[in-house]
């Protein structure tokens, strides 16, 4: 591990914790392009290359921005080709140039002291009162992005090439981005954006790693090979940190590691009340090897399979086979237990390739999963075909996302028949029973429950839309993050309206949203009768403990105070103090 650089201050950053562990280590920072800028010193006799190098980015960056100013004034006037002489301006202005060039003469790396000096700039922007020059910070970042272009052209290094463990900080990351981190040699994750359930949020809670999101302006705050503490604990980051306050974080990794541990031992223990109800912990899986993995945690099964993950790579569609490989490889590795596989959930934040250029003007309320299944019914015909091949492999149940109406169920249904037939004629096996569930994550669903009941073999809460769309909140949006909460009296009536129409209807209610892995909420869906609770598998242990640890007469009375309560303050102060009463040591 580097000793940290003594001139540096120690910074302190509150963000979204995605997943509760501690991270020590040097920072990568990623750009939007994927660069990857190391903290990189150079000997003495190699600062005059890098000058030039510096020299060299200069006079193309502007060259390339003429050529792009003219063309733009030709096809849309004076006033777009305003942008490019701001551009222009800034590489055209001395201070800034020699700022770099005296962080080279240092003998820092050309594309490092760049990236360092412009994001000096973009910090400035970003304290600026006027919204038109905060608005420029985006106009900075892509001044740099063109610079370390030039510098790094195509021997940039990515994250596939990191050789020792690191910090990645970034902007932003993609859902598919974010799926490749597990290959690479990153070890906690720092980025600006993001909330508790984006999707970004969601693959790296899966993943297990140590995560603080939403952070706003980490990315500029922070340079390669700064010694950063992401402390997904307490949701902070800390930059620089001091030689006390490392020691302090050993300590507390120590705990952290040693607590994992102790409820590690509960892996084969079942999920039972203290006065003996049963209830099924099953797994959230992005990958099918994932299902071994909520296995080792004490999983009984799996409640989500995200199957929208086998389109988001850089190969484009999965055929009928390779997914059908994938769900053969899930079903197999679940041994027996139920495996609920969802139909992509594709669209708003998670698009295919050829989607992947398509703005849509309100992408969470846009062309996104199950809607977007039935306008490219191939695609869905193909996935179910797949789907149906593997289902006499195991106990399979096969579910649809984002419902919003019985019509749109119903032609759900409808196409899973017509793949039905098509195998039928082809004569290939498929479970006939195989049972067919839907995603409760809207609001008109969670009013018409009653009647989804009536044709649907089993329902699957899924609070991350759910809120998302009750409270009118973007849940991938760090701005109104503070907006998001499940503690919202309306989220929790809805949920007990749901789990108790369901209950009464003899329908297999299950929640598999953030929320079922949240201690803080466990006491009170136990206490409104849910009994499958679905979660990343990460969070299994927790939840375990605390299942073990209360009553049944316990979480309702629980339950009902909490659904007693006016404002999502009073829920979560209240139920945070009954959490803390049964595991007063762990951190919630
Ligand atoms: C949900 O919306 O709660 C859910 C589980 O689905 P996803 O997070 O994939 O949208
Ligand atoms: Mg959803």
């Amino acid at each position: 591990m580097p000793t940290p650089r003594t001139a540096i201050r120690m910074d302190i950053l509150r963000g979204i914790s995605v997943s509760p562990g501690i991270a020590i280590g040097e920072a990568v920072i990623l750009e939007a392009e994927d660069y990857r800028i190391p903290f990189r010193t150079v000997p003495e006799k190699q600062v005059s290359d890098e000058l030039s190098l510096l020299e060299t980015a200069f006079s193309q960056s502007i060259e390339e921005l003429g050529k792009q100013r003219k063309w733009l004034r030709k096809s849309l006037g004076r006033e777009a080709a305003n942008v490019f002489d701001w551009h222009i301006g800034v590489l055209k202005d001395k201070a800034l140039r020699g700022d770099i060039e005296a962080l080279i003469r240092s003998k820092h790396a050309a594309a490092y002291a760049t990236s360092t000096i412009m994001r000096k700039y973009q910090r400035r922007f970003k304290q600026m009162e006027d919204p038109l020059l905060v608005e420029r910070v985006r106009d900075v970042q892509d001044i740099e992005r063109r610079l370390l272009r030039c510098i790094l052209g195509e021997g940039r290094e990515d994250l596939a090439h990191l050789t020792k463990p690191v910090i990645l900080v970034a902007h932003d990351l993609s859902p598919t981005q974010t799926a490749h981190l597990p290959d690479t040699k990153v070890m906690g994750v720092a980025l600006d954006a993001g909330a508790a359930t984006s999707h970004t949020a969601i693959l790296l809670r899966s993943w297990g790693c140590p995560g603080v999101i939403g952070l706003n302006d980490v990315s500029t705050r922070l340079s390669g090979g700064d010694l950063v503490i992401v402390d997904g604990v307490n949701e902070l980051v800390i930059a620089n940190p001091s030689r006390t306050t490392i020691d302090e974080y050993r300590g507390r990794e120590a705990d952290y590691i040693r607590l994992s541990d102790e409820l590690s031992g509960l892996s084969d223990l079942p999920a039972v009340t203290r006065d003996g109800q049963r209830v099924s912990l099953l797994s959230n899986i992005e990958f099918p090897h994932e299902t071994s993995v909520g296995i080792s945690k004490g999983s009984d099964g799996v409640g989500l399979y995200r199957t929208e993950f086998l389109y988001l790579r850089p190969e484009g569609a999965p055929s009928e086979e390779e997914q059908f490989e994938a769900y053969r490889e899930a079903i197999l590795r679940n041994d027996g237990r139920p495996i609920t596989i969802r139909t992509f959930d594709l669209g708003a934040d998670k698009y295919t390739q050829e989607r992947s250029y398509e703005q849509e003007r309100n992408p969470m309320l846009g062309l996104r999963s199950i809607r977007y299944s039935l306008q490219n019914l191939d695609m869905f015909k193909t996935q179910m075909r797949a789907i149906l091949r593997a289902s006499p492999l195991g106990d399979v149940r096969l579910m649809f996302p984002l419902i919003v109406s019985l019509m749109e169920f119903r032609q759900a249904k409808m196409t899973l028949r017509d793949s039905m037939e098509d195998l039928e004629e082809a004569g290939i096996p498929f479970d006939e029973g195989i049972k067919v569930g839907m995603m409760l994550e809207t609001p008109a669903a969670a009013i018409q429950v009653k009647e989804f009941c009536r044709e649907a073999a089993f329902i699957s809460i899924g609070t991350n839309d759910l809120i998302q769309y009750l409270l009118a909140v973007d849940r991938g949006n760090e701005r109104v993050s503070q907006y998001y909460t499940g503690s919202n009296p309306a989220v929790l009536r809805a949920l007990r309206d749901v789990v108790r129409a369901c209950t009464q209807a003899g329908v297999e209610c299950g929640l598999c949203g953030e929320m079922a892995g949240q201690p803080l909420y466990t006491m009170f869906l136990l206490g409104i009768g849910l009994r499958i609770f679905s979660m990343a598998p990460a969070n299994i242990p927790e939840i375990k403990k605390l299942i073990r640890s209360v009553s049944t007469t316990q979480s309702q009375r629980v339950a009902r105070r909490a659904l007693s309560f006016e404002t999502e303050r009073q829920v979560t102060n209240y139920l945070r103090e009954e959490t803390r009463k049964v595991l007063p040591t762990d951190p919630i």
